[in-house]
C-alpha cells in the first residue's frame, strides 16, 4: 500500500509541452505535443487573427467603395451591408 500512483504514471508517460515546456502526462498532450492550455490559447489567437483579417478586409473594401464608387447617402446603407458581409466572410475564412 505504499504506492499511491498507478504504475503507468511513471516518467515514461510524462512529456514536456513543446510550447510552454510544462511537463504533463502524455495523455493530456495532443499530437503536436501541446498541452491543453496551449491548444486553447492558440485556438483563441487563431480566432482573433481571423477577426482581425476580416476587419482589415472589410475596411479595405469600405475604402475601395468610398474612393472608387463614391456611394450617395441613399445607397450607403446597402454598401454598409456589403462591407459587413465582407467582414463576416473574411473572419470566417
Ligand atoms: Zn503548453
Amino acid at each position: 500500500m505504499s504506492k499511491h500512483r498507478p504504475d503507468r504514471r511513471d516518467h515514461a508517460d510524462e512529456v514536456a509541452c513543446v510550447r510552454c515546456l510544462e511537463v504533463q502526462d502524455q495523455m493530456f498532450l495532443d499530437r503536436m505535443l501541446w498541452c491543453d492550455g496551449c491548444c486553447l490559447s492558440a485556438r483563441n489567437r487563431a480566432g482573433w487573427w481571423g477577426w482581425l483579417g476580416g476587419w482589415i478586409f472589410g475596411l479595405g473594401l469600405a475604402a475601395y467603395i468610398w474612393v472608387f464608387i463614391r456611394p450617395t447617402s441613399l445607397v450607403i446603407g446597402g454598401w454598409f451591408g456589403t462591407v459587413a458581409m465582407g467582414i463576416w466572410l473574411g473572419a470566417k475564412g
